[in-house]
């Protein structure tokens, strides 16, 4: 694009005598416009598009500097060169020093030079304009980005500071300007806290960039610190010479803030702040290299709550976080600041006594947590009990490394539980093979209801002076595909750790019923059906729920189910089990309290829970006197049965003498050996047509006692007919 000019001159002959010299121009022409008097020129400028003005300071409307400077005033950035009288030289030299670009003599336009020095005037401009934008480019950059900058001359002086750098080291630019950079960055190393050069002084002396440790301190000019990272670089000119350096830095504090609290949480638990799994392992492993350099011994305890499950199902996730928080805080006052209280997740905590103590005072820790444990928690409006089972295992003796003494420990907590809760189990190494063992049945059971190996066998309940059968308990079996048929007792309880005890619940509930409604159907009278319900399934929200589906799928009427609770589940929660079995009494279904007598019930309880049944554990049945036939548990409970309006049912009756007593006592109605074993469906239906009989013949006639037992063929098989054997 050719450059525009603009002539502002009334003299024609100066105008005419330009327009000609810069339209024949060697490397290209101008183009020119002229006006004659400064407004018009103020005007076209003020339009845009000059490149270069060349004006006379002779005007009909101004006069001598007042030209310059007006013009000067509308377009600053647009090059000016005058037009002067050989003797007004002074005038030009002047307009030069207020930013005119230089002067052009009368009586001298015709010189080849003046086109190609206009020219260079324009380009030089354009060069500046585009070398200011960058620097105001730069400068609006640096004071918004929110590391500080500071650049240094080859001495080392500040000649620049943004405002980042300005806020950070307390220093406002014009003062920090000229001062050596050491003054305003003072630094100290992070960890020693030596005197740390500036990494400038390295860069001017090297000329290379370099970068500078993490967690550098700064102070800041009122004293204060700031831990930062920073790097430094030289600064080169046009001829690649080095001319100075810039230092880069920013706050690190919130960073490192940051990291801690990452590296904190990788290693804690977030619901307890404990350590986790993770930084336990370590702990063990140094503790394990320390007693082993000092020959000494260490012991790890693997805690499980007994049956917090039920207290999360029942009351809630926030009550549950809320008991974990709390027996968080009694493990760690029951230990010393330098043993370790871990959270493994869930209920599971492991406990590292690391300081070489003896196998008896691991005991009394153990004991300690035990008693600290077992005081009631109160929270939110709870009154909760809560024990723990716990196993222990020690360095050197039952293992080498961190994840064994843990595996281990969690073996001997397993016999714990098995103890009957509330205790602790050294490791013995025998332990591992009941641990595989209980492995293999948990994972055989989660196929096992898929493959349908689980059956149901029945059980009849007897009324004692009628002798007549009113109603069956459903038990559970398992036709194990290698091992035959288990009794409840090899993988109830491991089902019921392991969850699965509600899904098999679920199906026992249903077959159960389903089987009832067949029997009526086909003109039976199987009585009652009573399905044993766990701990775990009572507390479900949507137990109830689901007990009414499943009479609604069946078909079958709701005093047709008794639903058995164990006394023990009943009394862990009283208040909560009321309600439940309030609302199971809503439904029409009976209920009975299974195993009564072993969990410690509390009258007051007792006579709150809408129970129709009490069923006395065969333990108190079993200890009826054989010589004197006297028991004096049984009888309480059969009074207290009585005075509560609750039937009552003596299960394990297995000879005549616990029969008569019974029947002294008015015990309504009873279970046992005596009677039937429990049968598969089939057989059951046979005894329900065939076996009513017999079994009224055993009740009424005491002689029936003196047949010896064997088994359910003696009881239900009558000569002629078909031999059955029971279990
Ligand atoms: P339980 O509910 O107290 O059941 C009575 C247990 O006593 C049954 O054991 C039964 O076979 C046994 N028994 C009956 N008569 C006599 C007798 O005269 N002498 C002796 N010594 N024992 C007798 P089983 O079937 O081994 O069940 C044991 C426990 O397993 C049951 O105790 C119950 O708590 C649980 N269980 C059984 N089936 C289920 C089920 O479907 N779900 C759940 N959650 N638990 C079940
Ligand atoms: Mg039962
Ligand atoms: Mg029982």
């Amino acid at each position: 694009m050719p450059n525009k000019v603009l002539i502002i001159s009334s003299d024609s002959v100066d105008a005419k005598i330009l327009d000609e010299l810069l339209s024949r121009a060697r490397d290209g022409p101008f183009v020119i416009e002229w006006v004659m008097c400064l407004s018009d020129g103020l005007e076209r400028l003020a339009a845009g598009g000059i490149d270069i003005v060349l004006m006379d300071f002779s005007l009909p409307d101004s006069r001598g500097m007042a030209t310059f400077d007006k013009l000067f005033a509308v377009a600053p950035r647009t090059p000016i060169m005058t037009l002067c009288a050989p003797d007004d030289e002074s005038l030009a030299v002047a307009a030069v020093q207020r930013g005119a670009q230089g002067y052009l003599t009368k009586g001298h336009f015709e010189s080849y030079l003046v086109p190609q020095s206009l020219r260079n005037i324009i380009q030089r401009k354009a060069v500046e304009e585009i070398a200011f934008i960058a620097k105001a480019r730069a400068e609006v950059t640096l004071n918004s980005i929110s590391d500080a900058v500071i650049g240094t001359d080859m001495s080392g002086n500040i000649d620049y500071l943004n405002i980042a750098a300005e806020q950070m080291t307390g220093w406002p630019r014009a003062e920090a300007h000229g001062r050596p950079v050491g003054e305003v960055m003072k630094l100290l190393h992070g960890t020693t806290r030596d005197p740390e050069a500036s990494p400038v002084e390295l860069v001017l002396k090297k000329d290379s960039p370099m970068g500078m440790a993490a967690g550098t301190i700064l102070i800041r000019r009122d004293g204060s610190e700031v831990a930062i990272e920073d790097s430094a670089a030289p600064i080169h000119n046009s001829n690649g010479k080095i001319t100075g350096a810039v230092v880069v830095f920013h706050d690190i504090t919130a960073a490192q803030a940051m990291v801690a609290k990452m590296a904190h949480l990788a290693q804690h638990d977030s619901l307890t702040n404990l350590p986790n799994r993770m930084l336990l392992n370590d702990r063990i492993s140094q503790a394990i290299t320390s007693a082993e350099r000092r020959t000494t011994h260490l012991a790890v305890l693997f805690l499980d709550l007994d049956n917090f499950k039920h207290i999360n199902d029942s009351l809630g996730h926030g009550v549950g976080d809320e008991l974990l928080k709390s027996v968080a805080g009694r493990l760690s006052s029951c230990v010393r600041h330098s043993d370790t209280v871990s959270r493994q997740g869930g209920d599971e905590f492991v406990v590292l006594l690391s300081d070489g103590k003896s196998v008896q005072d691991v005991g009394l820790t153990a004991d300690k947590i035990l008693t600290a444990l077992a005081v009631p928690y109160c929270i939110a409006e709870h009154e909760l009990h809560v024990t723990a089972s716990i196993g222990i295992s020690g360095y050197p003796d039952d293992a080498g490394d961190a994840e064994t003494l843990i595996k281990n420990a969690d073996t001997a907590m397993y016999q714990a539980k098995e103890k009957g809760r509330n205790t602790y189990q050294f490791f013995k190494s025998e332990m591992n093979d009941r641990a595989v063992e209980r492995q293999i049945i948990e994972s055989n059971m989660r196929h096992a209801l898929e493959r349908q190996e689980f059956v149901l066998h029945y059980q009849p309940k007897v009324n004692l002076q009628t002798g007549r059968i009113t109603g069956a308990e459903a038990l559970l079996r398992w036709l194990h595909p290698e091992r035959g048929m288990l009794l409840p007792g090899h993988f109830v309880p491991i089902a019921e750790d392991c969850g699965l005890i509600v899904p098999i619940d679920r199906w026992v509930l249903r077959e159960a019923c389903a089987q009832t409604k067949r029997w009526q159907d086909a003109g039976l009278k199987p009585g009652s059906i009573a399905v044993n319900v766990s701990a775990l399934e009572f507390r479900r929200p949507d137990f109830v729920a689901n007990v009414r589906a499943a009479l609604a799928e069946t078909g079958l009427k709701p005093e047709c189910l008794q639903l058995e609770i164990t006394e023990s589940v009943l009394m862990r929660d009283a208040s909560s089990s009321t309600e439940i079995l309030q609302q199971l009494k809503t439904l029409g279904v009976e209920l009975a309290v299974d195993d009564f007598g072993t969990g410690y019930s509390s009258l007051s309880y007792l006579t709150q829970f809408p129970v129709d049944v009490l069923k006395i554990d065969q333990s108190f049945v079993q200890s009826i006197d054989v010589a004197t036939g006297n028991s004096i548990i049984v009888t309480a409970i059969i009074a207290m049965g009585t005075s509560l309006k609750q039937r009552v049912i003596a299960e394990g009756v297995e000879d005549q003498v616990q029969l008569a007593h019974l029947k002294m006592l008015h015990c309504e109605e009873g279970q046992g050996y005596l009677f039937s074993r429990p049968l598969d469906a089939k057989r059951f239906a046979i005894l329900l047509r065939t076996g009513l009989a017999r079994i009224a013949a055993k009740v009424t006639s005491p002689k029936g006692g003196q047949t010896p037992m064997t088994g359910d063929a003696a009881i239900v098989s009558s000569p002629g007919a078909m031999t059955l054997s029971g279990e």
